[in-house]
């Protein structure tokens, strides 16, 4: 028998969601941040993890860490719901609202999961493209979501994989010109000189924003995201949600570390630096165009095809970028993201190397 003919059409004509995970010795193709939690915080972290019981639920639904956020944030705990990372929450708030037919409106080109799940779930992607600096095209949206009676606006900001942001004025424009929802997804913005939206889900009943401790909190392996909007706005939406995806370990974690902002302050401001310095770097590089961003990564191309130099890097150099060709309007760019000091230069020399055609390093 064949099990294929039980499968929804939106999901046969899916492809597989997957990664490039070549072994490489500098990576910096996911995003991430270059560093690992202190060695002694771990330490601590797992010394406390080894009291709790491990054959007990944890909370259905975490309270701890919102009630953290509420505090942070000055918002009502229920303005919080918290995921084994934020993909959790795209996933949940589609689910809540998006339907066969459901107008959902994607800026392009972004985030390839808000459309997959959109498609999934047989909403009617309405798709709006960049202008040609890769520049939001914040006329095309408002026309497009003002058009819309009700449905899904999603916007990640800054964005991956252009690094563009909105501002908060044209979100608050945005909000007033549609019923639509508008999900924010805003995984990078604490590289952003943009302030965070959180603070609009006091008056915005459609407002919905994502967060995510796996870029600037270095803890993607432990998988912790979060989302605010108002308390109306979350009772919904939690009705959704898979009950008991946050692990004790992960919370508890994501707790410490929020008493350790210093450290991750120090570390963004690292990070900026490191990105200014990459981009003014390729920017000297003959041929090679560097596309601003407000985030832990960006784009450029170089005078040779996008593949070629992904797997020059790779395959010479060991040194791991995301070829960012097949979207839309990115023919030639590849995506980087900043690593430490040391992995940041070295893919300058490495990508340096390539372009020039001088002898390759081993890697
Ligand atoms: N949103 C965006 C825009 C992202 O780029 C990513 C990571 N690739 C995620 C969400 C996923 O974050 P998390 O690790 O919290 O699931």
């Amino acid at each position: 028998m064949d099990a294929r003919n039980n499968f929804r059409q939106s999901v046969l004509d899916l492809s597989p969601y997957s990664v490039s995970g070549h072994p490489a010795k500098i990576k910096l193709n996911q995003n991430e941040s270059p560093f690992d939690i202190p060695a002694d915080l771990k330490k601590q972290i797992i010394e406390e993890f080894i009291k709790i019981n491990w054959n007990r639920y944890p909370e259905v639904f975490s309270t701890v860490l919102p009630k953290r956020f509420a505090e942070m944030y000055d918002l009502p705990v229920k303005s919080f719901i918290v995921a084994n990372g934020s993909n959790e929450l795209i996933y949940t708030v589609a689910m809540s609202i998006v339907k066969e037919g459901t107008d959902v409106l994607i800026p392009q080109p972004t985030f390839y999961l808000f459309e997959k799940v959109a498609k999934i779930l047989g909403g009617n992607v309405l798709k709006v493209y960049a202008d040609s600096n890769l520049d939001f095209d914040e006329a095309g949206i408002l026309k497009a979501a003002s058009a819309m009676k009700s449905g899904l606006v999603i916007i990640g900001s800054p964005n991956n994989p252009t690094g563009k942001s909105v501002s908060p004025e044209f979100v608050s424009r945005l909000l007033e010109s549609t019923p639509a929802v508008v999900l924010v997804d805003e995984a990078y913005i604490e590289f952003s000189p943009h302030r965070s939206l959180i603070s609009l889900t006091k008056a915005q009943k459609n407002l919905v924003v994502l967060r995510t401790f796996s870029k600037a909190f270095s803890l993607a392996g432990l998988r912790i995201g979060y989302l605010v909007a108002h308390p109306d706005t979350t009772f919904e939406i939690l009705k959704v949600k898979i009950p008991f995806t946050v692990n004790p370990l992960s919370e508890f974690t994501a707790l410490k570390l929020l008493d350790h902002k210093e450290l991750f302050t120090e570390r963004i401001a690292f990070l900026k630096r490191q990105l200014a310095r990459m981009t003014d770097d390729l920017g000297k590089m003959a041929g090679v165009s560097v596309v601003d961003s407000h985030a832990n990564f960006f784009l450029f191309s170089t005078p040779l095809p996008a593949g070629k130099v992904f797997e020059e890097l790779l395959e010479r150099r060991s040194v791991l970028v995301r070829d960012v060709s097949s979207y839309p309007l990115l023919g030639n760019y590849l995506r980087v993201n900043v690593g430490t000091e040391d992995e940041s230069a070295s893919f300058v020399k490495s990508l340096r190397d390539c372009i020039e055609g001088s002898p390759r390093t081993q890697g």
